[in-house]
This record gives structure tokens, C-alpha cells and sequence, in this order.
């Protein structure tokens, strides 16, 4: 993981109280309820906002409606809607030093990484979008009838974007980003613990020149807000990023009312390392895969699986550095690993680790909280010996374990990697090329990295299959899940 050095003064930020921005206003909800937001490194309350009722969510979308109909955005040339998108980008950089106060500071990501990966791809992706903005289009269709006949990309209208806690910043610009760029206005409903960030997007969007009810963010519950979009009939798209349990909800929903939806749900991916692994940098790329984010990462590696003649190896090697990872207050520029976004994160872990010990497994690192500040820490911990079949290695823990297991051909390697309801990221370690090849293919992922781990950009598209959902964030396929294909054929006679 790159730490950067230039974050040495950033603080924790002084943060009023946020409201709603609906129409390009920011308002109170309609009930006056508002939630508390927590920093999760202290446990104390760092300020509150909104809680929008339905009927706020309601106004949101006819706001997104009209903006949309009457063509303030919509109708825009893709230039010009890539000359705001690019302008968006430029004040994420601008603005980086207090985006990265406010992120951290409400999600507990150390400051020294929001920078290059929150921040950077966030305007990344805006300038990404910015050029498939002017690219993307129609195309002309060969045909024998006595015709002209062409296909027109068109926006969809208005979309739903539901995201999580854990990525705040990218999730909402991989989603608000390519919507923009095909001309779409959007409503977005941020996870209730974290929406700080997307409050403070709404003011860059709007600075950069997005107009007013183009983008529209409403902060609250998913049991009310969050339903209230899924369900509403002036929604033209849902894009879902959450667990598999609320995704598959939201799909049914969607399927319900005939909206497109994409779905970017659960992970459990393995990392498979061979025996003619460089074992040196696999170590790094493993630690990488478990600890990012405190191990809340959808494409996290949590499931180590390692060739028997290297297996005590690996685990002697992760035994002498795991606890060497620096934990600890987000900003403090030397931190990896902050805490866990909520204490209800800590306590589901507690439990997984309980159940590794319960089935006799070693653990090797960690396994338990780390007291510090009142804040929510759990130390990176792995654990060795679980069968295939432990709850601990089939579902989401969500939080920094390892689990490692054996395997003795790639065949086996195959099988148990591809052994879980989840297929959103995979990987291997390998110094044999034709296996590296062989391997990716039999995969049952979204994404697969080779030798390294968490290799994300805007033009490579990631998303899953099996129950970590279908549709396809980054890449032009992204931008192309929020447009609407017409065709046209005129008639030469
Ligand atoms: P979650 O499913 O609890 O919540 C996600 C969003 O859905 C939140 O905004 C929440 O308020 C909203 N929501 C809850 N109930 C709703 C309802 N009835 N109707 C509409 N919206 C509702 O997920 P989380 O705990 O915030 O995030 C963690 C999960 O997200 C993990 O499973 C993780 O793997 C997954 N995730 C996936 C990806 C990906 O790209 N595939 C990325 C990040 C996180």
C-alpha cells in the first residue's frame, strides 16, 4: 500500500450540522429528525444530519424528474457536460486536503491513503467520464433494407444510486460519474453512517456547474429513504452497491416495477499462491488484500489459499509481520489500518473469531479488539486449520481476518476458491505465465488479479457474478449500463 507523506496536516475537522440538497437547496427534512454521525476512531459524536422522510425522497425525485425533462443536463452536448465533469474532478483535487478530513474522519480510513485511492480515483473517475462523455454514441447498422438505419444511446432518466458505508467517495462517483455523463440526474441515498462525503460532493458538483436538481442527495435510513427509491415509479434506474442480502431485495423490487438495476453486492474472494509464487511480494499483496480499508472491502482477499509446500512457510511469514501492521488513529499520517466504521462491525467479527476458536482453529495473528481512544479497532488476525465448510471461510466477515487453508493441485485450488456463494474478485500468485492464464479463466469472478491485489482503475470494469450481483461498474461498459439503446431506420425510398 502507497502512504503518502503529504498528509502530515490534515485534522480532524469541525463539522456543522448538513441538511438535505434537493433542487439545488439544502433543506431540513420534513420530520426535523436527524441522525448522529460518530467518529468511529473516538466513538464520540462529530455532528448530525437529516433524516428525509419519504415525502423529502418524493421531492428529490420530481426535482431529478424535471431537471431531467426539461433538459438543463439532458440535453446538453457531451462536451459540455465532459467540460463540468472535468471541472469536478479539478476541485476534488482542489479540495482534497478537507474531502480527506471529512472521509476519514466519518469512515476511519487513515488519512495517508484516502488520498491516493479515495480521493484521486474519485477524480479519476469524473475526468474518465468526462472523456466517455464525448466518445460514446450510436452506430451505424449495415442492413439490407432499403434504409439508413442507426442506433442512438440515450440517458435513462432518473437513477436511484444506493451505496455503502465502506467506500463512500468512489462508490457514489462510480455511480453519479457515468450517469452524468450520459446525461442522466440522479438521487442519492448514501449509507446512514456515512454521508458525509456525499454532502460535500453535492457542493463540488454544484461549484463545478452541475445544475440544480441534476444531483440530488438524501440522507437517511434504507428501511424508509432507501425503500422509498427503490420502490418509487419516477425512478428510471436503481444502481445498488450493498450486501446480497438488501441487494436481493432491491433486484426484486426492481424486477417488480421493470427497472434496470445494477447490482454490486457481497464478496468472500480467494487468493490462491502457488509454490512458484515470488513469496516475498505475495506476502505484500496478501497483507494488502486483508487489511485495506480494516477489511472492509467488497474485493478484499479474506480467504488465503496456500500450495502445501509453502503453507507453514506462509504462515510462520504472516505470523512475524501481520502484527507489525501499524493500527491506529486515522490521522496519524503512519497509520495503515484505522478503525472499524461502527462498533456493530467490531462486534460481527468477535463473533466469526469466536467460531474459529470454537472449531479449534489457530490463530496465528490478532483475534481481538484493540483498545484505543473508545474507538472501534479490531486487530488484523489470521487464522489457520478452518475447513472449507466453516462459516468462517463461506460468508462476508467484513472486517480484517484471514483464513487460510491448504491445497495440494489446482484443480483443488480451483474448487475451493470458487467453493462460496460470492464471485466478485479472485486472485493468484503464480511465477508460471501459462497457469496465471489458465487459472484467471477457471475463476469464477468479476475481476482477477495476478501477483498483486486490488489493481483498480476507472477503465477496468469490475462487478460480480453468483451472488455478488451482475451489471458492471468503470469502463465504458459503465457508462453504457445508464443509456437506453434506440434504433433508427430511415426508409431511402
Ligand atoms: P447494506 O446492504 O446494509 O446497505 C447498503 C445501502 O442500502 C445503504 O445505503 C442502506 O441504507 C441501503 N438500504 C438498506 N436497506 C434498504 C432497503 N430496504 N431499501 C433500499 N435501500 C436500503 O450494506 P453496507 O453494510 O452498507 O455495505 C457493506 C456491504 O456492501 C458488503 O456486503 C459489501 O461486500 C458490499 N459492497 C459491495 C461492493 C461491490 O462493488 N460489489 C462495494 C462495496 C460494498
Amino acid at each position: 500500500m502507497t502512504v503518502t507523506d503529504d498528509t502530515v496536516s490534515i485534522t480532524r475537522p469541525q463539522i456543522g450540522p448538513r441538511q438535505l440538497f434537493i433542487d439545488g437547496q439544502w433543506r431540513e427534512s420534513g420530520s426535523g429528525t436527524r441522525t448522529d454521525i460518530v467518529d468511529p476512531s473516538t466513538g464520540q459524536v462529530v455532528t448530525s444530519v437529516a433524516e428525509a422522510t419519504e415525502e423529502d425522497l418524493d421531492a428529490a425525485v420530481q426535482a431529478a424528474r424535471a431537471a431531467f425533462d426539461d433538459g438543463r443536463w439532458s440535453a446538453l452536448s457531451g462536451r459540455e457536460r465532459a467540460r463540468i465533469l472535468n471541472r469536478v474532478a479539478e476541485l476534488v483535487r482542489e479540495r482534497a486536503d478537507e474531502i480527506i478530513a471529512v472521509e476519514s474522519v466519518n469512515v476511519g480510513k487513515p488519512v495517508s491513503l484516502c488520498r491516493p485511492v479515495d480521493v484521486l480515483t474519485t477524480a479519476e473517475q469524473y475526468e474518465y467520464c468526462a472523456a466517455l462523455a464525448q466518445t460514446a454514441g450510436g452506430s451505424n447498422r449495415e442492413t439490407p433494407l432499403n434504409a439508413h438505419a442507426y442506433t442512438r444511446r440515450e440517458p435513462l432518466g432518473v437513477v436511484g444510486a444506493i451505496t455503502p458505508f465502506n467506500f463512500p467517495l468512489i462508490l457514489s462517483s462510480s455511480k453519479i460519474a457515468p450517469a452524468l455523463a450520459a446525461g442522466n440526474s440522479v438521487v442519492h441515498k448514501p449509507a446512514e453512517d456515512t454521508p458525509l462525503s456525499a454532502l460535500l460532493m453535492a457542493e463540488i458538483l454544484t461549484e463545478a456547474g452541475v445544475p440544480a436538481g441534476v444531483v440530488n442527495v438524501v440522507t437517511g435510513k434504507g428501511s424508509t429513504v432507501g425503500e422509498a427509491l427503490l420502490q418509487h415509479q419516477g425512478v428510471d434506474k436503481i444502481a445498488f452497491t450493498g450486501s446480497t442480502a438488501i441487494g436481493r431485495h432491491a433486484a426484486s423490487v426492481a424486477g417488480q416495477n421493470l427497472k434496470p438495476v445494477t447490482m454490486e453486492l457481497g464478496g468472500n474472494a480467494a487468493h490462491i499462491v502457488f509454490a512458484d509464487a515470488d513469496v516475498e511480494k505475495a506476502i505484500g499483496a496478501i497483507i494488502k488484500g486483508f487489511v485495506f480499508n480494516t477489511g472492509q472491502f467488497c474485493m478484499g482477499g479474506p480467504r488465503l489459499l496456500v500450495e502445501r509446500p509453502l503453507y507453514e512457510t506462509v504462515l510462520t511469514i504472516l505470523g512475524d509481520a501481520v502484527p507489525g501492521v501499524p493500527v491506529g488513529d486515522p490521522f496519524d499520517p503512519s497509520t495503515v489500518v484505522g478503525p472499524m466504521a461502527a462498533d456493530k462491525h467490531v462486534r460481527k467479527v468477535e463473533e466469526y473469531v469466536q467460531i474459529a476458536r470454537e472449531e479449534n482453529a489457530r490463530i496465528i495473528a490478532g483475534g481481538e479488539r484493540l483498545d484505543l481512544s473508545g474507538g472501534f479497532y479490531y486487530k488484523p488476525t489470521v487464522i489457520a486449520d478452518l475447513t472449507n465448510s466453516s462459516r468462517v471461510v463461506q460468508e462476508e466477515i467484513f472486517g480484517p481476518v484471514l483464513t487460510v487453508q491448504p491445497f495440494d493441485t489446482e484443480d483443488e485450488a480451483i474448487a475451493l476458491a470458487n467453493g462460496t456463494e460470492y464471485g466478485l474478485a479472485a486472485g493468484l500468485q503464480t511465477g508460471n505465465v501459462a497457469r496465471a492464464h489458465r487459472v484467471a479463466a477457471k475463476l469464477q469472478a468479476g475481476i482477477v488479479w495476478v501477483n498483486d491485489w486490488a489493481m483498480l482503475d476507472p477503465a477496468v470494469p469490475f462487478g460480480g457474478v453468483k451472488n455478488s450481483g451482475f451489471g458492471r461498474e468503470y469502463g465504458p461498459e459503465a457508462l453504457e449500463s445508464y443509456t437506453k439503446v434506440k434504433s433508427v431506420v430511415i426508409s431511402l425510398e
